[in-house]
């Protein structure tokens, strides 16, 4: 067997990214994989598989299994498992808890997540309790009071980027016999794995940066143990739900991988001199970024996440509603969109989009840093700020 990339010893992550998590295609010699389309694969006479899993698409292809090894690789987990999207990996781990059951979900978060969970909980009977995971002694507490099936965090939090203590709260979650779930999309795996950290799954909107160019839904599931009854019911799940991810994603997700190291290396850097710089302007109130020294949650992340604090960032503008939106409206490179983990720069008033009791503060500008030159974001939000 020729050596690739994929079974070369010793390799940095950042070294498979860029081969697409591995060489070339045995059948053709081609460095980039073909799109499968096909949705049905053939017998042979004597009615065996031609390639053992190829039956269906719904079920299996080699571009679905090339995708999952590299981002298990990248998570340090056994498995993963593409879905269509990241509320339909959301929605395929939520599932594991049954009726009757108790799910424990960290309050404050993506609010597709919160909107899902409370409306799934409430429909099959499941008791749903919010609260803060950064407060660690009263999350824990709850284990007592609530004895939760499922156990539910999102690192950083979005958009309060709040860090929970996954080590921490994943020992508690062993010794009570909980499962561990972790949305680590706002990190990405390069920067946090909290697989590593004890957590049973890690799942992503691979819609944001693992994709990155903002052209593609997509999500991801990822095991510490391939053999356990949960990963076993999600896998099941996917095939007899359906939840897939089209042939073309699949191939766009993984060209999109590639430069994963690059861009994340960039966004990184980018939302340091970002934040830094909000960090001194007078027009700001408050940063929420857990690269910022004076961060509730630093000392966390930083013993958590390895070469940086991601691209998701959040400010409060000095002022309310009218003055963030008239930066919001002045800003001319951030493009006023939801979404996060793209090349280009993004803004949101969150308030806007979630309203009045969400809590979310009227002055809260939630940033999603790209990959453009520091200079120019930092000359838009000079002159948009001055706007007020
Ligand atoms: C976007 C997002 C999701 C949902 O993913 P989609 O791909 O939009 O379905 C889930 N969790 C977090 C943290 C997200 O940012």
């Amino acid at each position: 067997m020729p050596k690739t990339p994929h079974n070369a010893p010793g390799l940095h992550i950042d070294s498979l990214l860029a081969h697409g998590g591995g060489g070339h295609d045995p059948a053709t010699g081609a460095v980039s994989p073909p799109i499968q389309t096909a949705t049905t694969f053939v017998r042979d006479e004597a009615y065996e598989l031609i390639k053992p899993g190829h039956i269906y698409s719904r079920d299996d292809n080699d571009l679905y299994h090339k995708t999952e090894g590299l981002i298990a690789a990248l998570e340090g987990g056994e498995e993963s498992r593409l879905f269509a999207s990241g509320m339909a990996a959301v929605a395929a781990v939520a599932r594991i808890v049954r009726p009757g059951g108790t799910l424990l979900a960290q309050s404050g978060i993506y609010w597709g997540t919160t909107l899902f969970l409370r409306k799934f909980c409430a429909r099959n009977n499941i008791a749903l309790v919010e609260a803060d995971a950064c407060d660690l002694e009263a999350f824990l507490d709850e284990f007592s009071v609530t004895r939760p099936d499922l156990v539910w965090l999102e690192v950083p939090s979005n958009p309060y980027l709040k860090v929970a203590d996954i080590l921490k709260i994943s020992a508690h979650c062993r010794q009570t016999g909980a499962l561990l779930a972790v949305d680590a999309t706002a990190a990405t795996p390069l920067i946090l794995k909290p697989l590593s950290l004890g957590a049973d799954l890690v799942m992503h909107s691979a819609t944001k940066a693992l994709n990155g160019h903002s052209d593609l839904l997509g999500g991801v599931v990822t095991t510490r143990d391939a053999a356990s009854e949960a990963w076993t019911f999600i896998k099941e799940e996917r095939k007899l739900a359906g939840a897939v991810l089209g042939s073309f994603e699949t191939w766009l997700l993984l060209r999109g991988l590639r430069t994963l190291s690059l861009r994340v290396g960039r966004m990184n850097q980018n939302a340091a001199i970002l934040s830094d710089y909000f960090e001194r302007h007078p027009k700001i109130e408050t940063v929420l970024y857990p690269g910022v020294a004076g961060h509730p949650h630093h000392d966390i992340a930083k013993s958590q996440m390895k070469g940086g604090f991601g691209s998701l960032m959040s400010v409060l503008v000095k002022g309310g509603k009218p003055e963030a939106l008239k930066v919001t409206g002045a800003l001319d490179l951030f493009q006023r969109a939801t979404s996060l983990g793209g090349t280009e720069s993004l803004v949101e008033h969150r308030y806007t989009i979630e309203g009045e009791g969400s809590g979310i503060p009227e002055n809260l500008l939630r940033l999603s840093i790209g990959i453009e030159h520091a200079d120019d974001l930092i000359a838009d939000f000079d002159q948009a700020l001055s706007a007020i």
